[in-house]
């Protein structure tokens, strides 16, 4: 046998080698399971145990922390995950639907099955991975509940408006029915939305023992979640995405601080057709006709802690204003401060919806399977990558969107460096065949 022969040989007994073992997530691309537990700021884990959250950290990634996008808000930040767009293009600009119009407002749970709320030529994965051939399912994920140009999600349950939102048997309930569509139905992507730790933090207030022990009941289920993917023999099929929509702070309160009260600096009756304010550090103003020059001016230095821009001039940065739904006259408080109207009627002791800057905004990243590194620390990111991320995994031709790859791919175990590898072992067996006579002859006789 010829060097050359030999060589051959050699070629197609690891080319086949790699031809009959696929590397996961590749010809065969693995599911994913996103999950969002609402409200989890990116540290809620340090002030309490977690031990089945430390486990995956070992086990997979954890980013340092996740900044979602201004307005962080629950609707419009899960809006921007599922879709990897801005929320001044995907337009779903506000927890609360509204008509400045009819003068109506929809609350976050009416809004879930709007689908003129969510609809806008925005197209989120459940529906892209449909159209080449995935099996979709969202289970209560806000906005899986509507049709995108005439297209339901393939499985979608919506929340109830009584739904409970920290009955643990029933969040164990809800795994246990994913982890069932992925086997017995053989779904490929599943979204999972979870109400906690956000009624908590709003209720109590963020650091508080209510909110510690929240995050342990979370942590159990992280526990209980890990169990059934082994339960469902998934662990090596099945990659899991954990992450959050936006953080929480303490709200400030009188006697503390001045509290912002519009109604002190102008009046609604004379100058506002429509608002949007009591819900949390953001608001926004239709002024009558005429009279937007007047609005501005009366608030835009009125109180120390309240930031006032006309829509046109609101910072770039934040990528929010530029949507047709957002209104004349838009502006967000300090951290901490809530937008009153036209009196104090709000009772949250904690509140988000403030800039995105701000650590008390951040949220968290964790994901573990077959496609992540393990025990990998991944450097903060802006959660508008997770949808690229997603459509690798899923093996999905992505939407135009505002994310990029290049910012969590090196997370991933990329089937490109093993294949890289091989054809470095190829190199390298060829050089030392070229520089040792002896080893050439024994291939020569044994081969
Ligand atoms: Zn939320």
């Amino acid at each position: 046998m010829t060097g050359l022969r030999v060589l051959t040989l050699l070629l197609s007994v690891l080319l086949g080698w790699a031809s009959c073992h696929p590397v996961p997530g590749r010809k065969n691309f693995n599911k994913l399971l996103l999950i969002s537990f609402d409200g989890f700021r990116w540290n809620y884990d340090q002030d309490v145990d977690t031990p089945n959250m430390d486990r995956l950290a070992r086990e997979g990634v954890k980013a340092k922390y996740l900044t979602p996008p201004f307005v962080t808000m629950t609707s419009p930040s899960h809006f921007t995950t599922i879709s990897g767009r801005w929320i001044e293009d995907h337009g779903v600009i506000h927890n609360m639907m509204f008509n400045t119009e009819t003068q109506w407002k929809y609350s976050f749970k009416t809004t879930q099955n709007k689908t003129e709320w969510w609809d806008n030529g925005v197209l989120p994965l459940w529906i892209t991975a449909q159209r080449q051939g995935r099996k979709t399912a969202s289970f209560h994920y806000p906005g899986g509940g509507a049709k995108y140009k005439g297209e339901a999600v393939q499985r979608s349950l919506v929340e109830s408006y009584t739904h409970p939102d920290s009955n643990e048997t029933e969040w164990r309930e809800n795994i246990d029915i994913v982890m069932n569509w992925f086997t017995k139905e053989d779904f490929d992507f599943v979204t999972l939305y979870y109400g906690e730790p956000d009624n908590v933090g709003h209720k109590f207030g963020p650091e508080t023992e209510n909110r510690r022990v929240i995050i342990q009941q979370i942590d159990r289920t992280i526990g209980y979640l890990v169990e059934a993917i082994e339960r469902h023999s998934l662990t090596k099929n099945l990659n899991v995405i954990i992450t959050s929509d936006h953080g929480m702070t303490t709200v400030k309160k009188e006697p503390n601080v001045t509290e912002i009260l519009l109604t002190n600096y102008i009046k609604f009756r004379d100058l506002v057709k429509f608002d949007i304010v009591d819900y949390g550090g953001f608001g926004m103003l239709l002024p009558k006709p005429g009279q937007e020059e007047a609005v501005y001016q009366a608030l835009k230095n009125a109180h120390p802690h309240l930031n006032v821009y006309k829509k046109e001039e609101f910072p770039e940065r934040f990528h929010f204003a530029k949507h047709q739904r957002v209104l004349p006259i838009v502006m967000y408080a300090d951290s901490g401060y809530n937008i009153n109207g036209r009196l104090i009627i709000y009772f949250n002791k904690g509140d988000h919806g403030f800039d995105n800057v701000h650590m008390d905004m951040k949220t968290i990243f964790r994901a573990f399977g077959p496609d992540f590194k393990k025990n990998h620390i991944a450097e903060p990111f802006d959660s508008i990558h997770i949808y690229p991320l997603m459509c690798k995994l899923l093996g999905v031709t992505p939407e135009p969107h505002n994310g990029s790859l290049a910012i969590t791919q090196e997370m991933l175990v990329d089937a490109y460096d093993h294949l890289s590898s091989y054809k470095h072992s190829l190199e390298f067996l060829v050089f030392v065949l070229n520089r040792n006579p002896n080893l050439h002859l024994y291939l020569n006789t044994h081969l």
